[in-house]
């Protein structure tokens, strides 16, 4: 049997409906902010249970465009996950402030004990990261960023419609970002990416910043982006949105068949879910002993699978200037050695996921 990782192919094998859609852009030359735009952003906002949600680039730019409104930059500091995807720490690097990372916990997520280490008189945000589907612990972290007058921006990009007691990712900060890259579970033909907020300041400020900062077609308040959510991929963003509770539905059915099938395997363990977290499973991760040769076992046995991520941010060249020494974030180090990724995505069938808990359990010796 062969499990491909990616359910692109599957998810996009009968393109017609959403090319039909398109032809009306086209024929309507309503490629800029176009109607679909606004259509998308109304139904996103509702999906995410938000007041407003505001369409833009990129999930990278529906992280930095939140900094920037907040007047993050320079000088500033702002804390975030050690383990996450580039982007994070890329977006507040980009808008001129320095990431301060503290390490993960054994649910992969922001560990909120080590955030009083972390802060300085600089610090002026906390930015934490929904890790592969999981919700970080967001009550001591807000707890943590109250006290000390702290903004938080949630990046909810590998997390959304993941909920802890019954809180959706995207309703703790001042702003979360969301991405629509072909890899996220709202995914489009391109990148895309979402701002969510219910800050009616935040949103006024989020619109201008993703379009020139212009106020009208003549009138410039303030230096911002070429970041607009493009007309074409709100078309297929649509699309996707109106199958998101059957995405998740099938993701967690599908995750459900593994946490069982993979309980009381010597060699195995699995990232910590907190009681009242229920999560969206973009990935589905283990913590495995011998982690390479299972990859390789996997791969020979028809089963592709990923790893998020070899390398931890702390240890690659772009973030050397930071100084952080080897062995700093001892809790993402272990996961970086030892995690992989199995395809958990709503188009894989119970045959598939039973055939790869076999793949990884004969591979055990269990
Ligand atoms: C994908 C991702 C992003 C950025 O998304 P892009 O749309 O690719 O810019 C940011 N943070 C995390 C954790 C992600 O997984």
């Amino acid at each position: 049997m062969k499990v491909r990782y990616s359910p692109l192919l599957d998810q996009y094998a009968d393109p017609d409906a959403i090319l039909a859609d398109i032809r009306e852009v086209v024929l309507a030359g309503d490629f800029t902010l176009g109607k679909d735009v606004g259509e998308f952003e109304e139904q996103f906002a509702k999906a995410t249970h938000r007041k407003f949600s505001i369409g833009v680039g990129s999930g990278t730019d529906a992280l930095k465009i939140p900094l920037r409104a907040l007047d993050i930059g320079h000088g500033d500091e702002v804390i975030t996950s050690a383990n996450t995807f580039w982007a994070t720490v890329g977006a507040i690097a980009e808008v001129g402030a320095t990431p301060v990372l503290v390490d993960c916990g054994d649910d992969m997520q922001l560990n909120p004990q080590q955030l009083e280490d972390a802060l300085t008189e600089n610090t002026k945000a906390i930015m934490p990261v929904h890790i592969a589907g999981n919700v970080a612990r967001m009550d001591e972290i807000t707890a943590f960023a109250n006290e000390h007058g702290l903004h938080v921006i949630e990046d909810g990009c590998q997390s959304q419609m993941a909920t802890r007691n019954e809180q959706m990712v995207g309703s703790w900060g001042v702003a979360t970002a969301f991405s629509m890259h072909p890899l996220k579970y709202i995914n489009v033909w391109g990148d895309a990416g979402m701002v969510v907020t219910d800050d009616p300041g935040m949103n006024d400020k989020v619109r201008l910043l993703r379009n020139h900062g212009l106020l009208n077609r003549d009138e410039m308040e303030c230096f911002g982006y070429n970041s607009r959510l493009d007309t074409v991929q709100a078309v297929v963003a649509k699309h996707m949105l109106s199958t998101i509770e059957w995405i998740i539905e099938r993701r967690r059915a599908n995750a459900a068949l593994y946490t069982e099938g993979f309980c009381n395997i010597q060699g195995i363990r699995l990232p910590v879910v907190d009681a009242g977290v229920d999560p969206s499973y973009l990935f589905f991760v283990l913590f495995a002993e011998r982690r390479d040769a299972l990859v390789e076992h996997c791969t020979a046995m028809g089963v592709e699978t990923k790893v998020h991520y070899p390398i931890p941010l702390y240890r690659q060249k772009a973030l050397s200037h930071l100084g952080y020494a080897a062995g700093a974030f001892p809790e993402t180090d272990y996961q970086a050695k030892t995690c992989i990724s199995l395809p958990v995505d709503q188009h894989l069938g119970r045959e598939h996921v039973d055939y790869v808990i076999q793949t990884v359990r004969n591979f055990y010796g269990s």
